[in-house]
């Protein structure tokens, strides 16, 4: 049997890449109660529980307000419609991501231009975005703003793109779909850029049962925008439009099994660390072990590894298969080589360390319910292929 070249031994229960049965197990009485509630109570759309969740995700994020909607996509493309950004304006965004922070970009047919990101952290470079700010600026194009990725959980360095963008005049979006929970010098994910969107995707750190999404303001105005425009753009009067809106809303189930989530959401956190840390420490030195910047927290919404070259995650890719361990790779392709975003502009020079990274990644198993023996496994399987 394979599982026997491993020192470990393989445990019973199959290793799931992200386990969102052991969590259902953990709280299944009271979501199914609160779901129950949703129903029985008959407010499918924007019932009490939305504005209960907006109120408790904005303590969170140390915000005065926060506006669900329907997922993380639409809540990127909403702050996108409130600043008015137009055709051929220039919104600057990482090369290395998931597509969503791009697409919403080209949605209102401005520009994405792709910008680099660190080795280290897989997060946005402020060097290349001063380098690309430089490059738009000489061509006579309009930017406008700034959509740094908080990948795998952790933030961007926020303290110096904020500086980038306030000299430069431009708003800051915090695309925290990954990272919500996690803090950068004692200020959470929601309090560090001008506005942050972030996503409820079953497999995201804070998952719902389907689709959502929400966004993080302290603006009175740009609150009232938002709230108005995931709603068709409606006015104080329900049939008086007064802008082009969409339908947006998060459903009130959705916003029933938050609240019951949010309740372990910390303790899942503090599991997700100790599960990154157990990693860390276990893993070969032939592994890059991911790393959190100093001063920052992350939530681990993945683990992920950097490998000396792609013929060595090839290799731990197969070993790992062979003993049962799933891995995943975010992402194989940056966002500037995909079909339908090739043609869009990137920093001067390119982005040569997100094509470099994207052969390299890979990503382990991560959740809160990750026990100590499944871990032990996958170490041994990750050092033994090396
Ligand atoms: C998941 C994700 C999104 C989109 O969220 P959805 O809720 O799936 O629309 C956007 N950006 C990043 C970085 C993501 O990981």
């Amino acid at each position: 049997m394979a599982e026997m070249k491993f020192k470990i031994a393989k445990p019973e229960n199959a290793i799931q890449f992200i386990d969102l049965a052991t969590q259902r197990k953990r709280i299944a009485p009271q979501i199914d109660a609160a779901i129950l509630k949703a129903v029985h109570d008959g407010k499918y759309i924007m019932g009490p529980e939305v504005a209960e969740l907006e109120v408790e995700l904005a303590k969170r994020a140390g915000t005065k307000y926060a506006v669900t909607c329907a997922n993380g996509t639409d809540s990127l493309g909403l702050y996108l419609m409130a600043k008015g950004v137009e055709p051929g304006n220039v919104v600057f965004v990482p090369a290395f991501t998931f597509v969503a922070t791009a697409e919403v970009v080209a949605w209102v047919g401005a520009i994405p231009y792709f910008v680099d990101v660190l080795e280290d952290t897989f997060n946005l470079d402020p060097e290349s975005l001063f380098l690309a700010i430089q490059d738009v600026k000489n061509k006579g194009l309009t930017p406008v703003g700034i959509i740094p990725v908080d990948l795998f959980g952790q933030p961007a360095d926020y303290e110096s793109i904020n500086n980038i963008a306030e000299e430069n005049n431009l708003w800051v979006m915090a695309d925290a779909a990954q990272s919500f929970g996690a803090t950068l010098n004692g200020k959470p994910v929601g309090s560090l850029a001008d506005i942050t969107s972030t996503s409820f995707f079953p497999a995201k750190p804070l998952g719902c049962y389907g689709d959502g999404g929400a966004l993080f303001t302290d603006c009175d105005d740009t609150y009232g925008i938002l709230k108005s425009l995931r709603v068709h753009g409606q006015g104080s009067e329900k049939y008086d439009n007064v802008r082009i809106g969409m339908n947006a809303r998060l459903d009130t189930i959705q916003a029933a099994i938050l609240l019951e989530k949010l309740k372990i959401f910390g303790d899942e956190i503090i599991s997700r660390q100790a599960a990154a840390d157990y990693y860390s420490a276990g893993l070969s030195a032939k592994f890059k072990t991911p790393q959190v910047m100093s001063g920052a927290s992350s939530v681990w919404a993945q683990y992920t590894l950097l490998l000396d070259n792609e013929g060595d995650r090839q290799l731990v890719m197969q070993v790992c298969k062979e003993a049962g361990v799933p891995t995943m790779i975010y992402y194989p392709i940056p966002l500037s080589q995909q079909t339908g975003y090739k043609h869009y502009p990137s920093t001067p020079g390119g982005v040569p360390v997100s094509e470099r990274i994207s052969k390299r990644v890979l990503s382990l198993p991560m959740h809160p319910y990750l026990e100590r023996d499944a871990q032990d496994f996958i170490i041994s399987v990750a050092n033994s292929a090396l």
